[in-house]
């Protein structure tokens, strides 16, 4: 049994001088798996050499919705051309952030759909990003036959109930550990457990000011659900285990 962040950034340019202490922190902290973001070159590369040596890091590649200022469809070639040479397990992360790159909608629809197609044609499962967006990124996602999950999931009760009808998963960050984070805590109460994840989306989303976040870091958000769910440590992990396991079934 092992933990398991289902959206990290292992091979961002902030873990340059540390990665191999954090992967270090992890493996003693018995997180096990986790699922690897990479959207540049620079963080392919580490990704690369970490899930050599790790078969439960999986990878995740795209262009991601907030990086589309250039949106020069030569990039979609390219990364077709990457995920051939690396096989990624994932598609990821891709998505829709009308919050923070609302000038680039456009771009971001175009890109969301093609990452799909990818997924579609190779058969695998996908990242989402979704910032306030949801019923886009769900009327989308439902024409497409695919699976994944939903990252760093923050709307309401209702809207991940259709993700999951859908056929997503549900993944909860250190968003839930603010107390004042009322609505996170209480869908967290209410999600199916055969459809919950738990990540980090580290570096970012540090809980604590002045922390840098790191995957280790989700054994607190794994402590505090099961406080929210009134289940012990060990009936989660074994929960959350078999639906991150159950994305990579297939392959
Ligand atoms: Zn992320």
């Amino acid at each position: 049994m092992t933990y398991t962040d289902a959206h990290c950034h292992l091979g961002t340019r902030q873990y340059d001088t540390d990665r191999n202490e954090i992967v270090n922190r992890m493996l003693a902290n018995e997180v096990n798996k986790v699922i690897m973001i990479s959207c540049s070159k620079h963080d392919l590369q580490e990704c690369l050499k970490l899930r050599k040596d790790h078969p439960g890091f999986k990878l995740a590649m795209s262009i991601h919705p907030q990086d589309l200022e250039d949106h020069d469809e030569s990039r979609l070639e390219e990364l077709w051309k990457d995920i051939m040479e690396c096989k990624p397990e994932m598609i990821g992360e891709i998505g829709l952030d009308y919050y923070s790159h609302p000038h680039t909608k456009e771009y971001q629809l175009e890109f969301f759909r093609a990452q799909l197609e990818m997924a579609k044609e190779l058969n695998l499962p996908v990242n989402i990003h979704s910032r306030k967006a949801s019923k886009d990124t769900l009327d989308i996602l439902r024409q497409y036959s695919v699976k994944g999950l939903i990252h760093s999931y923050s709307g309401s009760i209702e809207m991940a109930e259709l993700f999951i009808k859908a056929g997503y998963y549900i993944s909860f960050g250190a968003s839930i550990l603010f107390p004042n984070a009322k609505r996170p805590r209480e869908v967290v109460a209410k999600i199916p457990l055969d459809k919950l994840l738990i990540e980090t989306d580290s570096p970012y989303q540090s809980p604590v000011k002045g922390h840098v976040h790191e995957p280790m870091d989700v054994v607190n958000i794994y402590e505090e659900i099961s406080r929210i769910r009134g289940i012990n440590i060990d009936e989660l992990k074994q929960c959350v285990e078999a639906n991150f396991d159950s994305l990579f079934s297939h392959q």
